[in-house]
């Protein structure tokens, strides 16, 4: 039976943390048998704030070495830059002529991005999600592993997949979440989500001297106030991660001496410490030894390249076909008369 396609995309803008990982990398890794998945390296949507161009260059690298490292495998799945399969723009364009401008000013990122660039206020942060939608049904994937804070986006592409087959005719499936089996975890404030901007991470190439002075020091659960008061496991950041990274045994061990003040939060934090360091240090030492194979790396893109094109151009062959301008894409094998 054929395997289902499934999408995703990954933005080049710096370190990966924990939270990428937990919200839709692994997710994406454990995807790769079940199904055709098709990663990208989502380079124009990381256009949409202002970039320098030689970071930009740094940070496609170093994306690919991070899905690589953490087990992205090229021999099952696609992994490619999303602007060298130029169908993900002219695709964009079509969905643009059919997605009415209020459906993206109510997209909670939009707001939220609003607020945080109130002085860099483009037309590629209002319409990202269509070139996210695009993204997706491109390769008419079925499935999408995403974070919870992406689902708004998703719900908006079932949007304009509904909106173009009714108008052209049925062409897409509309693609369904597929979320991790933890959902998110927040950054150490315990209040945000994980972000760079609001430096509350912990990076995947950290090691375990610098996790420790980060998760020593990270919110816990703001009623315990002193070692003796009993805790609440379920309102506390580090247990979340605790579920996220840790072996039964310990998230049993730790929710239970929690809720009797068993353990201090310290003691808890250096579970988790072991945890997560248990977890990463494979992926850093991939990441080491993937940094020697500089070639490999432009291979490994170039390949996906290759792959993905075939995919996304008999998309848009079918896209054209329906909007009724194919005739004039074939024109030099057809003889226009
Ligand atoms: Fe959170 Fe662990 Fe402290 Fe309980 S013991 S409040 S789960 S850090």
């Amino acid at each position: 039976m054929k395997k289902k396609n499934v999408f995703s995309g990954i933005q080049p803008s710096g370190r990966l943390h924990i939270g990428n990982y937990v919200g839709a990398m692994r997710n994406m890794i454990d995807l790769q048998d079940e199904y055709f998945c098709i990663y990208g390296i989502v380079d124009y949507h990381a256009m949409t704030v202002r970039f320098d161009p030689e970071e930009m260059t740094k940070s496609i690298f170093n994306c690919t070495i991070d899905y690589l490292a953490a087990g992205i495998d090229p021999e099952k799945s696609i992994l490619m830059l999303q602007s060298t399969v130029s169908e993900h723009t002219e695709l964009a364009w079509v969905l643009n002529t059919i997605t009415p401008i209020a459906w993206l000013t109510r997209v909670p990122t939009f707001k939220e991005k609003q607020q945080d660039n109130p002085n860099y206020l483009n037309m590629g942060l209002l319409d990202y999600p269509v070139l996210m939608a695009a993204d997706i049904i491109l390769y008419k994937a079925e499935v999408v592993p995403v974070g919870e804070d992406q689902l708004p986006h998703l719900e908006l592409t079932r949007e304009i997949v509904r909106r173009f087959n009714s108008y052209f005719g049925e062409t897409f499936p509309e693609p369904k979440e597929k979320l991790g089996a933890v959902k998110k975890i927040l950054g150490l404030d315990g209040v945000n989500k994980m972000s760079k901007s609001l430096d509350n991470c912990i990076y995947l190439d950290e090691t375990k001297e610098e996790i420790w002075k980060k998760l020593s020091t990270a919110v816990t659960d703001t009623r315990r106030k002193r070692r003796a008061d009993p805790g609440n496991p379920e309102d506390c950041n580090i247990f979340t991660m605790h579920k996220a990274f840790s072996k039964k045994e310990d998230i049993d061990y730790c929710a239970r001496e929690c809720r009797h003040a068993g353990i201090g939060c310290l003691d808890c934090k250096k579970i988790l410490l072991d945890n997560i360091v248990a977890e990463l240090k494979p992926i850093q030492a991939r990441r080491q030894e993937l940094l020697k194979k500089k070639d490999y790396i432009y291979e490994v893109l170039h390949d996906g390249t290759i792959r993905a094109k075939k995919i996304a151009h008999k998309t848009m062959d079918e896209v054209y076909e329906r909007i009724g301008i194919k005739l004039y894409h074939n024109a030099g094998q057809n003889k226009l008369s």
